[in-house]
């Protein structure tokens, strides 16, 4: 028995890294699925093969998450060929690290338009095709609660505003049924933070498990969160970062 069978996930960001585990996971639960991608078209239908080998039903969408209309359309796009949306997970996201004094006003804004406002018009959009029982799904990130290395000031702000977006979210869409979630990982081996770099083990060193998440390890964990037992979990910030901000 498939879980989400039936369902219509919608993931921005979906071409690579977690975005793209979390893809494989919903499909591999019964769930179709529309991914989005900026940069990546390759990597994009490489994770629709994989979904449509197996049996599943999924379609890559290009789109930039900086750009509210090409969310609208893409969003648009997927409900005309799956019929509506239940599952809506907000997962581009960009790193700019660098100190006070280096970041730009490029950074600022392009870190505020991708992790932050992308999500809000994500679920402005999804909202007009999704029913009771939808689900909203977050990838935020423990730097929202401990940032402990120089050089994460916009990567930190931008992850905490999803917390206080979530609960505002949470509070709008609860009387329709609908639940949303805030994915806190820590540090997981993705292009974004490869493991086997000298930022790594200084960030193993902090963390209570000594080891980096895989992005399979997120995926389970929203496939949860979207799946009818997770019914009853809305507006939180749930860690899942191996004991970083213990
Ligand atoms: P990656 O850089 O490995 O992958 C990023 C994904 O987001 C790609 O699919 C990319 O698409 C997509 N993306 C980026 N910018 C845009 C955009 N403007 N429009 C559409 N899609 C976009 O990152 P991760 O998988 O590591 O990270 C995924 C999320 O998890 C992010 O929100 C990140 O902040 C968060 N996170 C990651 C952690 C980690 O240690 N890896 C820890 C905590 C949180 P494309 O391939 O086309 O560029």
């Amino acid at each position: 028995q498939q879980v989400l069978a039936g369902k219509v996930a919608f993931i921005q960001g979906g071409s690579r890294g977690i975005g793209a585990a979390i893809a494989r996971r919903l499909a591999r639960d019964g769930a179709a699925v529309a991914l989005t991608y900026m940069s990546s078209p390759d990597k994009a239908q490489q994770v629709v093969k994989e979904i449509v080998d197996a049996g599943g039903r999924a379609l890559a969408i290009q789109a930039d998450s900086s750009t509210p209309d090409a969310i609208r359309t893409a969003i648009d796009q997927a409900a005309a060929t799956f019929g509506r949306i239940d599952i809506l997970v907000n997962n581009a996201g960009v790193l700019a690290l660098g100190a006070v004094d280096e970041l730009t006003m490029e950074d600022f804004d392009r870190t505020i338009a991708v992790n932050v406002r992308s999500v809000f018009v994500g679920v402005q959009q999804a909202v007009r095709h999704m029913g009771d029982g939808g689900r909203i799904i977050t990838i935020g990130s423990t730097n929202a609660d401990r940032m402990p290395f120089a050089g994460g000031s916009i990567y930190a702000m931008s992850k905490s505003a999803i917390v206080g977006l979530t609960k505002g979210l949470a509070r709008d869409l609860g009387p329709r049924g609908i639940t949303v979630n805030n994915v806190q990982p820590g540090p997981v081996d993705t292009d974004m933070n490869p493991a086997d770099s000298d930022f790594a083990d200084g960030l193993r060193g902090l963390m209570a498990i000594n080891r980096y998440g895989q992005a399979d390890e997120i995926a389970s964990f929203v496939a949860y969160l979207a799946g009818p037992e997770a019914a009853y979990i809305t507006g939180a910030s749930l860690m899942v970062d191996g004991g970083f901000s213990a």
